[in-house]
């Protein structure tokens, strides 16, 4: 079968960060040196080699990217400084890219000032609908969110937010699935699918892959941001959102902007306090790395990374602030402040979600199972050959 070939290819992976692939003369040492690379999936010399060659096609059906947690060893070790690490980055960027159909991941990725515009079109639309929606006599004397914006209102916009949200993820990450498994999607048996899926959750809450790296501590700031967000996330749109608890002798809906203060060693709070702890540690760390360039994999960075980490810091800081403000019982402070607050936090959701570097916690972990779900594949065709 013939491969088409992109002669554009270099030029079109440049618009998304690439550097010195072209420095590569094949030497192999990053493949061997890899951690992660194993016979049957081998990298990252092959993707460089495909980046140079045009293979757009092969890049596309490629699982290795998500196999790469980008520890930077291969980098240091290259000895015509051609960064194959930063090239595997640069792949994911493009596959996220190719992965969403509606186009504004590729503007995200090759253009900042698009980047920019929309982050703050949707920050300015989240600010203005709160100052247009708040209520008439807000309490002064207390701070109480749910006398400004009641409760249910705020939930109703958090699950269109949400059903927006989870419509582009996994309408992108079925397209990731289908460009994955090629022909093998339909002729694997369903069982397969079944038995490996353990290692879907596996992966995505121990990332326990970039443990067998060398720099430990790149796993650990992976780690620290990844469980921060999602408990955090948990705490907001399962717990709150979506719990229930006892008033009473009835149970009741928790609703998802409470004014209760939970006592001090309340699970909310301790389950609060470590995601807060986890993400601001994991980001200082990241962005001190990334201004240092302290090592390979903080050397090259491009505009959507600090956007990522700066958003989320953000949050992060307002929602500490938010916190102090409300146990100071500070009225209009707590106001002000959510509403900066939310000006961060949905365009972080709604925008690098689906299109951008949050993406990657959902395709890294749905890769690696269905590159376990071939290989079971393989080692059943053989077993019945
Ligand atoms: S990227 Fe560097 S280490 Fe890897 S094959 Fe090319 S020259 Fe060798
Ligand atoms: S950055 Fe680390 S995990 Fe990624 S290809 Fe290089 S050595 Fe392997």
């Amino acid at each position: 079968m013939s491969t088409k070939v992109n002669p554009n290819l270099m030029r079109e992976l440049e618009e998304f960060g690439l550097k010195d692939a072209n420095k590569c003369f094949h030497c192999g040492n990053c493949t061997a040196i890899c951690p992660l690379s194993t016979e049957e999936n081998p990298f990252p010399r092959k993707l460089v080699k495909y980046a140079q060659l045009g293979l757009e096609e092969k890049i596309l059906q490629s699982a290795e990217p998500w196999l790469c947690y980008y520890c930077g060893d291969c980098s240091d070790r290259c000895p015509r400084g051609a960064d194959p690490g930063e090239t595997m980055m640069v792949m994911r960027r493009f596959l996220t890219s190719k992965y969403d159909w509606t186009g504004f991941a590729r503007r995200f990725y090759t253009s900042e000032t698009f980047e920019i515009i929309a982050v703050a079109i949707v920050g300015i639309l989240v600010g203005l609908a709160l100052w247009i929606f708040h209520a008439d006599n807000p309490n002064m004397e207390h701070a109480a969110l749910n006398s400004v914006w009641p409760a249910p209102a705020i939930e109703i916009g958090d699950l269109i937010m949400a059903a927006i949200l989870t419509f582009f993820l996994l309408s992108n990450t079925w397209r990731c699935v289908k460009f994955v498994m090629g022909d093998l999607l339909k002729k694997v048996p369903l069982e397969i699918y079944a038995t490996e899926a353990k290692e879907l959750i596996i992966h995505f809450i121990t990332q326990k892959r970039f443990g067998e790296c060398t720099d430990r501590m790149q796993w650990i700031v992976h780690l620290l941001i990844m469980t921060g967000y999602s408990t955090a996330f948990l705490l907001v749109a399962v717990f709150l959102a979506g719990g229930i608890e006892l008033v009473g002798l009835a149970w009741e809906p928790i609703r998802f902007q409470r004014d209760v203060i939970y006592p001090f060693f309340h699970p909310m709070r301790i389950f609060g306090y470590y995601a807060t702890f986890a993400i601001l540690y994991g980001t200082t760390y990241a962005l001190i790395g990334r201004i240092k360039k302290s090592k390979a994999p903080y050397k090259s960075t491009h505009g959507t990374d600090w956007m990522f980490l700066i958003l989320l810091q953000l949050t992060t800081l307002t929602g500490i602030f938010i916190h102090f403000c409300r146990l100071l019982d500070w009225a209009m402070a707590t106001y002000v402040i959510y509403v900066i607050h939310l000006m961060f936090a949905i365009p972080m959701l709604v925008l690098e979600v689906p299109f951008s570097k949050w993406a990657h916690l959902a395709y890294r972990p749905v890769v690696i199972y269905l590159t376990r779900v071939k290989e079971k594949y393989y080692e059943m065709q053989k077993g019945t050959a």
